[in-house]
């Protein structure tokens, strides 16, 4: 883990987040407001729908960002790939679950930038939810998937979760600066969106002192 994972992060994307299917996910789109390149995170439901603002907004894509490969986050993979020839960004301990995507496959690693035009973001490795759950971290923002929602943190009861690997995870964006806005995977809480510094003043899985708290807090709530 570097010490500051903010430090010589490319100029933001500018970001619009989107509500989708059954299960109130969230879904991002990423673009260059100069370039007009454009990645979506995690495009699972409604593909047409987000190919409609895509095109209301002038864009073309490029990439899908996948933050992990549960199914409600990646249905929509093989979709966007047939549409846009998207490069599909994934960690490569989960890259086998999209391979049958179609589409070229890139790596996301850890502390390294994805550029989008002329704007980026930076994958963060944040394993505990899956073996290769990945945030996308860009100057002022951070995609979470379902690491970190308003008010809450992933399960890691699924095949390949780890609690103690969400607790370093968790510590991690901790560390990011306190106004950094929270885009979580899900709409689970009160708000759409967050800090960092929201919530690791409320959020009852950042309060947490220790290891053993966040272990026992995790264990009594099951979501996500
Ligand atoms: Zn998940």
């Amino acid at each position: 883990m570097t010490a500051d994972d903010t430090a010589g992060l490319p100029a933001a994307p500018e970001v619009v987040q989107i509500e989708v299917g059954l299960l109130q996910n969230f879904c991002e789109i990423l673009y260059c407001p100069d370039t007009r390149v454009a990645a979506i995170v995690d495009p699972a439901w409604e593909v047409d729908r987000l190919l409609r603002e895509v095109e209301r907004l002038g864009l073309k894509v490029e990439l899908a960002l996948i933050t992990h490969t549960h199914e409600d986050h990646i249905e929509g993979v093989g979709e966007l790939v047939a549409k846009t020839g998207a490069t599909v960004v994934v960690n490569p301990r989960e890259a086998e679950r999209v391979r049958g995507a179609g589409g070229p496959l890139a790596d996301a690693i850890d502390g390294r930038d994805v550029a989008i035009g002329r704007r980026g973001v930076r994958a963060l490795e944040t394993r505990g939810h899956t073996v290769g759950g990945t945030c996308y971290l860009a100057d002022g923002w951070i995609v979470t998937g379902d690491v970190l929602f308003v008010g809450g943190c992933g399960r890691t009861d699924f095949a390949g979760g780890n609690t103690a690997e969400m607790w370093q995870s968790l510590q991690r964006l901790m560390r990011l600066p306190e106004e950094t806005r929270v885009y979580p995977g899900h709409n689970y809480g009160e708000t759409a969106t967050s800090t960092i510094g929201h919530e690791t003043r409320s959020n009852p899985f950042l309060r947490c002192a220790t290891f053993e708290d966040f272990r026992a807090v995790r264990e009594r709530k099951r979501k996500a």
